[in-house]
């Protein structure tokens, strides 16, 4: 296995296995720390769901993935986390990013989300979503991690143990000889972070080709675009596609990020036919799996099920609720309707919301995917090939909430 990736929550772990497929290894996605013996690939994405989950547990999760990854002949790491850096004060990129440095004996690992081609670039250590200032971005009222600040030194150093340097663009842009001299030096000025500016995918390959040999690499998938030619340095293959299987589809949406709404909203416009679910009916039962499910199997096309809603509706929502049970009641609810339709015949399945992805996958009992055609920059399509018999061999994507173009969800049920 030429590389392990730690992946904090389910659609990135799709976004940056696409990336390593794309890039010509084999490579498998399993579903929580692997148990017994890991499928035989090149890279091995293990997608966790240890974004909000309380600090320790995410660290022991993600501390278990990486021993498994590496028991396994993983020979570097890679901790995936959001190209928007959800997290809180309290992490859990910093904490988990400290365990896995201590776990690997690296001295010193850079901090990169950069994704150009989702718009998330970063400059003098400031995260832009598409040219906005992070903080200035729908992240702002995201439901569980609102990000209140661009800076991901200060953001790093918060969550972190240890000092956080800067890798400027201006030295990038000098090759990757001058980058591994910079963060030679900062490791010397006692920085065991470096979070590097990206703009664009040039910067990214510059980076890979300076900490490739790295034992531990944290980032979002833009980090891995150049890694698979540095990685092999063998003839390059492209990872197989597949057909996409005849029989009923079905959106899952639990997303209320702003380019799931706008993709909500133009699924409607296409005709798609759509249930919004309101979350205040859920603690009465007026709305339940059985619902949903009949709802979508009885549309006479694929249909929409959402739950997203723009953010002083989700406030209002949080106030009664409460955030977290709101959350979680969501995506059990989510969950429970891909189980009953995908019993119910539902061939293809569109899951989007990176921690409603994750219910969805842990609903199913999905063990492992592999990873199929890209529908969007960072959203393959991707097949079970372990998990109980009746999710066996159901196409599925899971897509993070500000991914995809407007068109995503029209696309996705295009046959
Ligand atoms: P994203 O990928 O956009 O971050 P997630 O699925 O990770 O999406 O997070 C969205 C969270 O918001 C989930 O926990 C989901 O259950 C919750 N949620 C969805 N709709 C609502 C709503 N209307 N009110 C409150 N919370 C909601």
């Amino acid at each position: 296995m030429l590389i392990g990736v730690v992946a904090d929550d389910m659609t990135g772990a799709s976004d940056v296995a696409l990336m390593l497929a794309r890039g010509g290894l084999t490579t498998v996605q399993t579903i929580g720390v692997p148990q017994g013996d890991l499928p035989s690939a090149e890279a091995v994405v293990v997608a966790l769901k240890s974004r909000t989950a309380p600090v320790e547990d995410a660290v022991a999760q993600s501390v278990a993935a990486a021993r498994a990854l590496r028991a396994a002949g993983a020979q570097r790491l890679l901790f995936k986390y959001c190209s928007t850096f959800d997290s809180t004060p309290q992490g859990n990129i910093g904490p988990v990013a400290d365990a896995l440095m201590d776990e690997v004996g690296a001295d010193i690992a850079l901090v990169c989300p950069a994704f150009p081609a989702a718009g998330r670039t970063i400059y003098q250590g400031y995260l832009f979503v598409n040219g906005e200032p992070l903080n200035e971005s729908a992240m702002r009222d995201h439901p569980l991690t609102p990000m209140r600040d661009a800076s991901l030194r200060r953001l790093m150093a918060a969550q972190s143990a240890h000092r956080v340097g800067l890798l400027a663009l201006a030295t990038i842009r000098k090759g990757a000889q001058a980058a591994r001299t910079a963060i030679a030096a900062l490791k010397q000025e006692g920085f065991r972070y470096a979070v590097a500016d990206a703009i664009d995918d040039e910067d990214l390959r510059i980076l890979a080709a300076a900490i490739y040999d790295q034992p531990l690499i944290t980032g979002g998938s833009g980090i891995a675009l150049g890694l698979p030619a540095l990685l092999r340095k063998g003839a390059m293959h492209t990872a197989s596609p597949f057909d996409l299987p005849p029989g009923k589809a079905a959106i899952l949406a639990g997303s209320c990020s702003a380019m799931t709404r706008r993709q909500i909203a133009a699924a409607q416009a296409a005709g798609v036919p759509a249930f919004a679910i309101d979350p205040l009916a859920l603690p009465g039962g007026e709305i339940t799996a059985g619902t949903l499910a009949e709802f979508a199997l009885a549309a006479p096309s694929p249909a929409l099920i959402y739950s997203g809603s723009e953010p002083e509706r989700v406030a209002k929502v949080q106030s009664v609720l409460g955030r977290e049970a709101a959350g979680a009641m969501i995506e059990h609810l989510l969950a429970d309707t891909a189980r009953l339709l995908v019993e119910r015949g539902v061939t293809r399945l569109v899951v989007a919301g990176g921690e409603t992805s994750g219910a969805v996958v842990q609903g199913l009992g999905i063990r492992a995917l592999s990873i199929g055609p890209e529908i969007d920059p960072g959203v393959p399509w991707m097949r079970v090939i372990d998990g109980p018999e009746a999710v066996r061999g159901l196409t599925i994507t899971l897509k993070s909430g500000n991914f995809g173009a407007e068109d995503f969800f029209v696309k996705a049920l295009a046959d």
